[in-house]
């Protein structure tokens, strides 16, 4: 059925998702402990599965490094202004880190993931992932400077070979940096040619995620038939969890910020907003929907064109508060699930990590799903449970993508209003 050319990309994730969660638990009910099950998830839904999530992981780096040095180039281009670079990358780190804070909070709070029994999760991590234990086994008893200092690689070839996503980041800063101050041909070449590696990065993501509802029959089946009805009241739990984050961010951080800092009404920043965040939803793509932000923002929001300019297309890629808020709570969710206990400070880091991760994720559908796979990774947490959430993906990629956008908006009045102050003041002295 999902082959049927014209049906929409997330119509055939749904029909995945329900034709691999009804043949899970069916095969659960009906054959838990055959071997002919067990050789069909070992030989072919969890092989299916792996290749996915190979698929997406081939893509971090290449996609996290060209979007972080673009992002920093962008924010760093005199002529873009340098003040109201300052100002965008200020306010993308602190209501950034408001949004992964709340969905942090929520999912400590809310404890979606916990209830099933803790051998089907040790089970689980040990059935598959052994790369994940082995990362998780090392990564226990470093000290807390030990984390800091593990930020800077000593070698970045060797902290991308590693998977080290925080260390791969950081140089990508540095590199951005060095690049906007150095204005040599061969920098300008260089960067060309590092917009060419993330706009391939893009399209490989749109090829990866078509396969996406075979992954998700595959990955939802391999789960269900190993553990039957409970995990979908635990997904569901998840998906109440996400929205209830998200709506909070939405209905009074944004208005607060606006109220606060951008002069504006939330009433009026909704009427005026509403055409670029009806695109949001429907395209779950801030890239797709840059075009209409643009417009309504200059136009019905009244913002500068040429603030708007800049930070819209710069937060189409690298301000995604709810894209930032859903990983945060779909590792500490995963983690409940597959009973990994994570301390405060990895928390901490989870939260950083989030930040810079919803910078260095793609404006597209699906887009923080690689991001997202490598964070697990990283914790020792199975990547495999991607595969629970992909089937509910698509309503919570519409919902974390209005968010996204509305927080480029909002973002956008703020830096205008105070552009229009700081000419003012500059006019008068
Ligand atoms: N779809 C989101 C966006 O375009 C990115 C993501 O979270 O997957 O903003």
């Amino acid at each position: 059925v999902a082959n049927r050319p014209g049906m929409a990309l997330h119509t055939k994730m749904l029909i995945g998702f329900v034709v691999g969660v009804v043949a899970g638990i069916a095969a659960n009910l009906l054959a838990a402990d055959a071997p002919w099950l067990e050789g069909l998830i070992a030989y072919v839904t969890d092989p299916i599965g792996q290749l996915f999530l190979r698929l997406l992981f081939m893509l971090v780096m290449p996609l996290v490094f060209s979007a972080l040095v673009l992002g920093v180039v962008e924010i760093g281009d005199p002529r873009a202004l340098g003040r109201i670079g300052t100002k965008t990358l200020l306010w993308v780190l602190a209501v950034t880190a408001i949004a992964v804070t709340i969905g942090l909070v929520l999912v400590n709070l809310i404890q979606p993931g916990t209830g099933l029994p803790p051998e089907v999760g040790e089970g689980l991590i040990a059935a598959s992932s052994d790369r994940a234990m082995e990362i998780a086994t090392a990564r226990e008893g470093v000290s807390g400077i030990q984390i800091l200092l593990n930020i800077v690689p000593r070698n970045p070839v060797e902290a991308a070979a590693n998977g080290d996503l925080i260390a791969v980041m950081f140089f990508a800063l540095m590199f951005g940096i060095a690049a906007t101050v150095i204005r040599s041909q061969g920098t300008r070449s260089f960067v060309d040619a590092v917009q060419g590696i993330y706009d391939i990065c893009l399209k490989l993501i749109g090829w990866v995620i078509a396969l996406a509802p075979y992954a998700v029959a595959a990955l939802l089946f391999s789960i269900t038939a190993k553990l039957g009805f409970d995990v979908l009241v635990q997904l569901a739990r998840f998906v109440g969890t996400v929205l209830a984050a998200l709506a909070i961010h939405f209905f009074v951080v944004f208005p607060l910020l606006l109220r606060a800092f951008g002069g504006m009404g939330p009433i009026t920043f909704l009427r005026g907003a509403e055409p670029a965040l009806l695109t949001a939803f429907s395209t779950s793509s801030s890239s797709a929907t840059l075009p209409t932000t643009l417009k309504v923002t200059v136009d019905n929001l009244g913002v500068p064109s040429r603030v708007a300019r800049f930070v819209c297309t710069l937060g189409a890629t690298a301000n995604m508060n709810g894209t930032a808020l859903f990983e945060g709570i779909t590792v500490l969710f995963l983690a409940q699930f597959f009973g990994v206990e994570l301390t405060i400070a990895q928390q901490v880091m989870i939260l950083v990590l989030c930040i810079f991760g919803s910078i260095g994720a793609a404006g597209v559908p699906g887009g923080s799903l690689p991001v997202i796979a490598m964070i697990l990774a990283m914790f020792g947490i199975p990547p495999e449970g991607i595969g629970l959430i992909l089937g509910v993906d698509r309503l919570l990629d519409m919902c974390r993508t209005v968010v996204n956008v509305g927080g480029d908006m909002a973002g956008s009045v703020v830096i205008g209003r105070s552009e229009g102050k700081a000419e003012s003041l500059q006019q008068a002295a």
